[in-house]
């Protein structure tokens, strides 16, 4: 498996290509912002760029869907459908956060509507690409439509914003719940086996065992207050 990390938007999110060396076949996770290097990289290894495979609709993780879009119109774009809201107000997304309007343009977090969504991730369904088979997994939480793509054969993760080297993600923002997200991580991720590889959409990878030995939020030490 090929898999390149792009580190973009001002949010410093990891956007990744991930491929099958063999058939040439690709996706791109989460492209957080438009990026030269990211077509570039796409184009110079001759790589079919099948699909946008969407984690999740924060600004960060598909502010750069456009431009790819335009780049590579035959790749299809793949959302849960309980992230469509916030996948199609991405102009709104920096207010929610408290960005000023007039604020949007000096941090280029100034953004058109997204295209289309081609179709909608359901929870266990199994998605191709070359050689590879990625089960999608619906782990709600950090956002209602935020899914992981595990690879069992490979013990690979990619996923997003629910689980980071040493925390997870954050659910304060519209649409999260952290009792949801521990759920989702506890019962589907830490389910697929501590030699997995995780691939996180901020920061270091790190394995499932790691975090199930050493995350202060899944070992007991991080008790949420109860407000
Ligand atoms: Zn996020
Ligand atoms: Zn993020």
């Amino acid at each position: 498996m090929i898999i390149e990390t792009f580190v973009l938007s001002p949010f410093q999110q990891n956007t990744r290509v991930v491929a099958c060396g063999e058939t040439r076949e690709a996706i791109c996770i989460d492209p957080g912002e438009e990026s030269k290097e990211l077509v570039k990289f796409i184009n110079d290894n001759n790589f079919n760029l099948q699909a946008i495979a969407l984690t999740h609709a924060h600004l960060d993780h598909i502010g750069g869907v456009s431009a790819l879009r335009e780049s590579f119109p035959q790749a299809e774009i793949l959302l849960h459908a309980n992230d469509e809201d916030l996948y199609y107000n991405l102009p709104q997304q920096p207010l929610f956060m408290g960005i000023e309007p007039h604020q949007l343009k000096a941090l280029g977090l100034e953004y058109e509507r997204p295209p289309q969504i081609s179709r909608y991730w359901q929870d266990g369904e199994i998605y191709a690409v070359g050689n590879f088979r990625f089960k999608i997994l619906h782990c709600p939480g950090h956002t209602p439509g935020h899914v992981v793509f595990a690879e069992e054969a490979e013990r690979k993760v990619f996923g997003g914003d629910c689980l980071f080297a040493g925390s997870i993600g954050r659910t304060d923002l519209p649409g999260g719940n952290f009792d949801e997200l521990i759920d989702s991580i506890k019962g589907k991720i830490l389910a697929l086996g501590d030699d997995f590889t995780v691939y996180t959409g901020h920061g270091a990878d790190t394995t499932i065992g790691r975090e199930r030995a050493t995350n202060p939020f899944l070992t007991g030490i991080y008790q949420p207050l109860g407000f």
